[in-house]
């Protein structure tokens, strides 16, 4: 590490004590950035590193709201506005007990390259609450939706701020703030993303991170002459994300053999068929049951619960060529990292957000396997959720094959950029500094033209 970034890290850690996960996106991404300081001093005159780290605008709330037993409820709401050089703020909301600032800023930050890295025009964001949906009746979470909203609107807009969904927020929460922010603006426009078909959403918004995560994991495999088809691969997660992951693979031929939730995992030899998927979709969209039962249901499949006194997950510990951490942010540690490698995982495509902890990350560059950061492999959502704001504005609609072409060719010019960024700063083939240099230099090149702002 160079002095100039440990100086910053050490700065960054007194500033904003107790947020280790905006340390650990910080410290990544200045390790990455040494070379073009050194190279272009004039982002370092303008300090503009030292201003991307600094959020534009942190908005915290209460969030009052009634349950059905008629107790009174109080949660903390987030919105934070990192940086609009480049585009409105855009990102998800997650609502997660574990929701705290130092979570949603690591969010927000990464958003802020993944979005640039997409084409489209959208400066990064992020948000949500400590509420937690899980075992929530549909009226608990519209009361808790609506009285989020009930702040939160008076900072978002179609042009100023567009928030979409993440962990815990899929389309029934964005249904109920779409329909508050609505009552209160008197507006119908695109001030959130991964809306309803019939109400201004976009065909395959909801399939864009996992598809684009199979898209971009297919572009690496290509560049050393290989295919899905046939690889036996790991999938954590069983929302949004791990569930078209899954589809997508099945499609290319892959074999998917895991599943998890946060009480365990599931382990399918016989790898997860279409019917199985549509068997979890069911579960977890519809019943909102736990990951556990597709080991009740399908002969052959095994259940491990979570062990939290473990150093290491089981789920990373079985034979496979690939893996695709679709969970939660720090879910790959170094013991998980030694267990792939060891049994044989080349491709690493993050669908989660920094899924993988900064030892784990050393690892797989060092092993020179195919790893595809999160800001890049799961850039997919945000860039449909950019498709839906433009078909918004154009208030016209685009097919699903228009979409999924375009979702095609972005996740291809992510690939370009990171592997050809790398190559321009003597890291051939180490996605991680290609996705976090060409991020930064369009968001730095905004910021050097539109002066100290
Ligand atoms: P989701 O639909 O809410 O699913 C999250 C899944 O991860 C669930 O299976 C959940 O299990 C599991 N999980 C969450 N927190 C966990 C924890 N602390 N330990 C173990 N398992 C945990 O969310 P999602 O939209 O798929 O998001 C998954 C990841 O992808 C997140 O990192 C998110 O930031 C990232 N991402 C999402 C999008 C998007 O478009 N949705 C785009 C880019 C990146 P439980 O149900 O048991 O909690």
């Amino acid at each position: 590490m160079s002095d100039y970034v440990s100086s910053l890290i050490a700065e960054v850690k007194a500033k904003n004590p107790a947020e280790p996960e905006f340390h650990q996106a910080v410290q990544e991404v200045a390790e990455s950035i040494g070379p073009v300081l050194d190279r272009h001093r004039e982002y370092g005159q303008a300090r503009i590193l030292e201003r991307i780290i600094e959020p534009e605008r942190v908005i915290l709330f209460r969030v009052p709201w009634m349950d059905d037993q008629g107790r009174v409820q109080i949660n903390r709401g987030f919105r934070i506005e990192m940086n609009s050089a480049i585009g409105p703020y855009k990102g998800g909301l997650r609502f997660h007990p574990s929701v705290n600032l130092g979570i949603l800023k690591f969010l927000a930050f990464e958003q802020v390259f993944k979005n640039s890295l997409t084409t489209l025009p959208m400066g990064g964001g992020k948000g949500g609450s400590d509420f937690d949906p899980k075992g929530k009746s549909d009226n608990d979470v519209m009361r808790f939706c609506q009285s989020f909203m009930t702040e939160l609107y008076r900072h978002i807009g179609p042009d100023t701020d567009v928030p979409a969904g993440d962990i815990g927020v899929g389309g029934r929460e964005i249904g109920f703030l779409f329909g508050q922010y609505k009552r209160l603006r008197n507006e119908f426009t695109g001030v959130l993303t991964g809306k309803g078909l019939n109400w201004g959403g976009s065909l395959i918004r909801p399939e864009a991170t996992g598809y684009g995560c199979v898209y971009f994991a297919a572009e690496m495999l290509a560049s050393r002459n290989e295919t899905l088809a046939g690889k036996t691969c790991l999938v954590s997660g069983s929302g949004n994300v791990a569930q078209y992951t899954v589809e997508k693979l099945i499609e290319m031929g892959a074999r998917p053999v895991t599943l998890s939730d946060s009480s365990g995992h599931v382990f399918d030899e016989a790898g997860i068929d279409r019917e199985k998927l549509a068997f979890v979709m069911e579960l977890k969209n519809v019943r909102r049951g736990r990951i556990k039962e597709y080991a009740d249901r399908f002969k052959g499949a095994t259940f491990t619960p979570a062990d939290l006194r473990l150093d290491h997950n089981p789920l990373w510990a079985h034979r496979a060529d690939c893996a695709f951490p679709s969970a939660t942010q720090n879910e790959i540690g170094g013991r998980d990292a030694v267990h792939l490698l060891k049994n044989g995982v080349k491709l690493v495509a993050e669908g989660a957000n920094m899924p993988t902890d900064l030892d784990g990350v050393v690892q797989f560059v060092d092993a020179r396997i195919l790893y595809g950061p999160g800001k890049a492999a799961n850039a997919g959502g945000v860039a449909v959720s950019g498709l839906e704001m433009a078909q918004n504005s154009m208030r016209y609609g685009w097919t699903r094959e228009e979409v999924d072409n375009r979702l095609r060719l972005i996740m291809k010019s992510i690939h370009q950029a990171c592997v050809e960024t790398a190559e321009r700063f003597a890291r051939p083939g180490n996605y991680v500094s290609g996705a976090n240099i060409a991020g930064f230099l369009k968001v730095a090149d905004a910021m050097l033209d539109q002066g100290l702002v």
